[in-house]
């Protein structure tokens, strides 16, 4: 789903899946995990339980299959030796996507106050782009009508011209 938009749709750094039955301890800090993206193994791991969760309730804003899926391909297209449309693409719209937070903080505290992206968003720039692209995907609708520039850069950053979007 996530690279449909893109003609050059390979994750050079994914190499294979890694799934548990449930959450499982994990080998990169020790504690328990739904999901990860452990670029060493260059693998996506994944409860599958949750997995299946995250389609099952289709507009929460949950799905832990995307969310793993941008880290892995958010740590591929940061590679320096990346020069794929796909990754300047992502690059150009993800830096857009962050001015807007950062050169206008009212613009970031409606968005923490509207409680849209759960709290998790804000831990960092990199789970922000995984649990905003997640949202994009569950719920386009309402990220449009809240926060249509951040909606628009989603889009254009995805290449996600399809029906519904
Ligand atoms: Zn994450």
């Amino acid at each position: 789903m996530l690279t449909f938009g893109y003609r050059n749709y390979t994750i050079k750094s994914l190499e294979r899946f890694i799934i548990y039955l449930d959450v499982f301890k994990s080998k990169i800090n020790k504690a328990y995990h739904k999901g990860e993206f452990n670029p060493a193994y260059k693998a996506v791991v994944l409860s599958w339980k949750d997995f299946l969760e995250g389609y099952n309730i289709d507009n929460d804003n949950f799905n832990l299959g995307i969310h793993e899926m941008v880290h892995a391909m958010h740590f591929d297209f940061l590679k320096p030796n990346n020069d794929s449309i796909s990754a300047i693409l992502f690059e150009r719209y993800y830096k857009k996507i962050k001015q807007l937070l950062q050169n206008n903080p009212t613009y970031r505290q409606n968005l923490v106050s509207s409680k849209y992206l759960r709290n998790y968003a804000f831990t960092n720039n990199f789970e922000f782009i995984a649990v905003l692209i997640e949202s994009f995907f569950e719920t386009p609708q309402e990220l449009k009508n809240q926060f249509p520039e951040m909606y628009s850069y989603v889009k254009k950053m995805l290449n996600f011209n399809f029906k519904g979007y």
